[in-house]
C-alpha cells in the first residue's frame, strides 16, 4: 500500500479524499481514536487464564512485516487514531519490535498520533527499558498478577518472576510510567490484592484490577477463576477510602484515589459492569485481522489490502465495512462463563 512521502497520509485516489480521511464512526455513533496492535501471538510465558501449555502458534508466513504493520498504523492515523497501544502475545518477544516502536515514537511528531504506549509481561523490560524511554514511548502496562514468586511460577508456568522485577525496576530507573495490570483471581491472588496495591502504589505506579473474561478454549475453568470487582472493591473500601476520580487513560480502567496509600486504583470490569457504550478501542491481530469487538469472532482480513501495491481503496472501504458491524456490546455475562465467547485467546487478539 502506497503513503505520500510528504505529509505521512495515503496516496488518494481519484474520488477517495473523504473516506480515506473521514474520521472512525460506528454504526452507533462512537468515535474510534484507540488502535491496539498485536505484534505477535507468541509469548514466553503461559498464564493459564490466558493460554493453553502447548500452544498453536500462527505460520510466520502470515505475520505482518515491519514495514507493513507502519502502512497499516499510517492508514490508521489517516483515520483518526490517536493513541496506539503495541501488545501480543509479548510483544517485546518479536525480534524487531524495537525498530518497529522507534518508528511508531516518530509519528507522534510527524502526524496525529498523541500517544504510543506499550503492553508487556516484564520478562525482557529490563533488556530494552533504557531504548523504550529514548524512543519516548509514553506509558507501558507491565502485567503482574502476584508477588509470590511460587504463585508467579504456578500462574505463569514459567519460573521468572525475578526478571520481570528486574524490568519493572529497570523501567523505573529508565524514567517510563508504569501501570500495573493485575488479573483478579479466585483463591489465587485474591488475598494479596491490597499488598499487591500497597507495593504498587509505594514505589509510584497506577494499578487496575482486571476481571477474567472467556476468551479463547482450553483453558482453566473460567468459574473457578472468575472474581467480580464488585465484591473486590467492596472489600477495599472496608479497608481503604476509595475516593473516585474522573482521571482517564483513554481505556476502559475506571479509577479511584486510595486516600490512604495516595495511588490511583483502576478497575476494569468488563462483567459485573459493562462499558461499551463508550469503547473507543478496535484491535488488530499480527496477521491483519481487524477486530472491532473483544467478545464477539466476527473480523475482517486487512492483510491482502496492506500487501498490494494498489490495496488502499480496498483497505478503506473495509474499515468502513467493520466500523459497520462493530457490535454494540460484548455479551460476556458470568452465567455462562465457562463457555468461550470467542474461540481466539486474549494473546491471540491483542490484550
Ligand atoms: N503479554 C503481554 C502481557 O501479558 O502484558 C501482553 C498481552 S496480554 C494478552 C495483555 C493482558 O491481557 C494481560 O494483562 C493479561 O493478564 C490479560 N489477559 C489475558 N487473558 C485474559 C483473560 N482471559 N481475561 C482477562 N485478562 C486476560
Ligand atoms: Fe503471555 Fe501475556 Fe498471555 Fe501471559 S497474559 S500468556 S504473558 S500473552
Amino acid at each position: 500500500m502506497k503513503f505520500s512521502l510528504i505529509d505521512n497520509q495515503p496516496e488518494r485516489a481519484p474520488g477517495q479524499q473523504d473516506s480515506a480521511v473521514a474520521p472512525l464512526i460506528d454504526g452507533i455513533g462512537r468515535e474510534v481514536t484507540y488502535l491496539r496492535l498485536s505484534v505477535t501471538d507468541r509469548c514466553d510465558l503461559r498464564c493459564s487464564y490466558c493460554m493453553p501449555e502447548r500452544m498453536q502458534f500462527l505460520p510466520k508466513k502470515d505475520v505482518l512485516s515491519f514495514e507493513e504493520l507502519a502502512v497499516l498504523v499510517d492508514a490508521f492515523i489517516a483515520r483518526g487514531i490517536r493513541k496506539l497501544r503495541i501488545t501480543g502475545g509479548e510483544p517485546l518477544v518479536r525480534r524487531d519490535v524495537l525498530q518497529l516502536l522507534e518508528r511508531l515514537a516518530e509519528r507522534r511528531h510527524t502526524s496525529s498520533l498523541q500517544e504510543l504506549c506499550l503492553t508487556t509481561n516484564g520478562t525482557r523490560l529490563a533488556q530494552h527499558a533504557a531504548d523504550l524511554k529514548r524512543f519516548g514511548v509514553d506509558r507501558i502496562n507491565v502485567s503482574l498478577d502476584t508477588l509470590n514468586r511460587e504463585t508467579f511460577a504456578e500462574l505463569t508456568r514459567r519460573d521468572v518472576f525475578d526478571d520481570v522485577m528486574a524490568g519493572i525496576r529497570a523501567a523505573k530507573a529508565a524514567g517510563l510510567t508504569i501501570k500495573i495490570n493485575t488479573v483478579a483471581l479466585k483463591g489465587i491472588n485474591e488475598a494479596e490484592l491490597p499488598d499487591l496495591i500497597s507495593w504498587a502504589h509505594g514505589e509510584g505506579f497506577d494499578l487496575s484490577l482486571i476481571e477474567v473474561m472467556p476468551l479463547g478454549e482450553g483453558m482453566t475453568e473460567r468459574s473457578k477463576d472468575f472474581l467480580s470487582l464488585q465484591s473486590v472493591r467492596e472489600q477495599l473500601a472496608q479497608r481503604w477510602t476509595l475516593d473516585p476520580v474522573p482521571y482517564s487513560s483513554g481505556g476502559p480502567s475506571r479509577y479511584v484515589r486510595i486516600a490512604e496509600t495516595g495511588g490511583r486504583l483502576g478497575f476494569i470490569s468488563p462483567l459485573s459492569h459493562n462499558f461499551c457504550d463508550t469503547c473507543n478501542r478496535v484491535r488488530v491481530t499480527c496477521t491483519g485481522m481487524l477486530y472491532t469487538c473483544l467478545g464477539h469472532d466476527g473480523g475482517i482480513d486487512l492483510r491482502d489490502a496492506v500487501r498490494s501495491d494498489d490495496g488502499l481503496v480496498r483497505f478503506h472501504a473495509l474499515l468502513d465495512e467493520a466500523l459497520g458491524q462493530k457490535p454494540a456490546r460484548h455479551d460476556f455475562d458470568v452465567a455462562r462463563i465457562d463457555t468461550p465467547s470467542t474461540v481466539r485467546t486474549m494473546s491471540h487478539t491483542g490484550g
